[in-house]
C-alpha cells in the first residue's frame, strides 16, 4: 500500500507541480492517472516511485516513511519493490535486449548467470523469447517497450509504475503493451499508469484525475464524481 499525505512539490524556480495531494493506492490495484499536460502526473508518479522527495507532506510505501530513508535505502527499496516504464523506453542503444534487461538487476546482488537467466525469463514472459540478442534499433517500437516492461518486472516488483507507456506507440502496439500490463496486474502486481488515452483510462478500474497539481477526481472515492469535482 502507498499513501501520499498532503504532498507538495515546488521545483527550483518556484513551479508548484504538486499542491497538496492525498492519495492511497492499495496492493493489487490497477490505476489510471489522467489530466492535462503539466498537471503534475509525472511528478506524482516520481513520488510514488521514490524517485523524488516531496517539498512537504509524507510518502509511505509498504509501511516505510520515505522521508526517513537514506538515498541508499531508497535505492534498495526501488530495486526490490518497484518497476518503472517510460514513454521513451530508455533502453541502452547498441546493447542486446537480454543485457538491457539483465542490467536492470545489477543492484539485486544476483550473480551474472542468474541475472541473465531471469532476464531471459522476463523477455519470454513479454513474448520476446526469440529476440534476446536483438538490439533496440533492430526492434519495433512495441517490441522496445516490451523489453522495457521485461526490465521493469525482471526483479518481480510488487509495484509497476508506467508514465505514458503507449504514448510513443501505434495503437496496435499500444494495445499489446496494455494487455501485458493487465496480465501483470492479474498476476498480483499493483499497476499505476499515466495515460492520455481516454479509452485506456476508461478501461481501468480506477481513474485519478489531476489538474494544476491537485487530484480533482478519483473514482475510488465514493461520491466523488469523475467528471467534475469542482475546485
Ligand atoms: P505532467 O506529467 O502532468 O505533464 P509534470 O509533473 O511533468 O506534469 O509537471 C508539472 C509541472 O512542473 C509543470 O509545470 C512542469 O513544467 C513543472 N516541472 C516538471 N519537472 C520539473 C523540473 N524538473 N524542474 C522544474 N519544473 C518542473
Ligand atoms: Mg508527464
Amino acid at each position: 500500500m502507498i499513501t501520499l499525505t498532503d504532498v507538495t512539490k515546488v521545483y527550483g524556480g518556484g513551479v508548484t507541480a504538486l499542491a497538496g495531494v492525498t492519495l492511497t493506492i492499495a496492493d493489487g490495484e490497477l490505476v489510471a492517472i489522467v489530466g492535462p499536460s503539466g498537471s503534475g502526473k509525472s511528478t506524482m508518479l516520481n513520488m510514488l516511485g521514490t524517485l523524488d522527495r516531496p517539498t512537504s507532506g509524507s510518502v509511505q510505501i509498504s509501511g516505510y516513511d520515505v522521508g526517513t530513508l537514506s538515498e541508499n535505502q531508497l535505492s534498495a527499496l526501488r530495486a526490490r519493490h518497484i518497476g518503472f516504464v517510460f514513454q521513451q523506453f530508455h533502453l541502452a542503444a547498441g546493447t542486446s535486449a537480454l543485457k538491457n534487461v539483465a542490467d536492470g538487476l545489477l543492484y539485486s546482488g544476483l550473480r551474472t548467470d542468474e541475472r541473465n537467466r531471469r532476464a531471459a525469463a522476463a523477455l519470454a514472459r513479454v513474448g520476446l523469447g526469440h529476440r534476446l540478442e536483438h538490439r533496440p534499433h533492430e526492434l519495433s517500437g512495441g517490441e522496445r517497450q516490451r523489453v522495457a516492461v521485461a526490465r521493469a518486472v525482471a526483479g518481480d516488483p510488487s509495484l509497476l509504475l508506467a508514465d505514458e507507456p503507449t504514448g510513443a506507440l501505434d495503437s496496435a502496439s499500444g494495445a499489446g503493451v496494455m494487455e501485458l500490463l493487465r496480465e501483470l496486474h492479474a498476476g498480483g502486481t499493483t499497476v499505476v499508469i499515466i495515460t492520455h488515452d481516454q479509452e485506456i483510462a476508461a478501461s481501468l478500474s480506477r481513474q485519478v484525475r489531476m489538474r494544476d497539481g491537485q487530484v480533482i477526481a478519483d473514482t475510488a472515492q465514493p461520491g466523488f464524481a469523475l467528471s467534475e469535482a469542482g475546485r
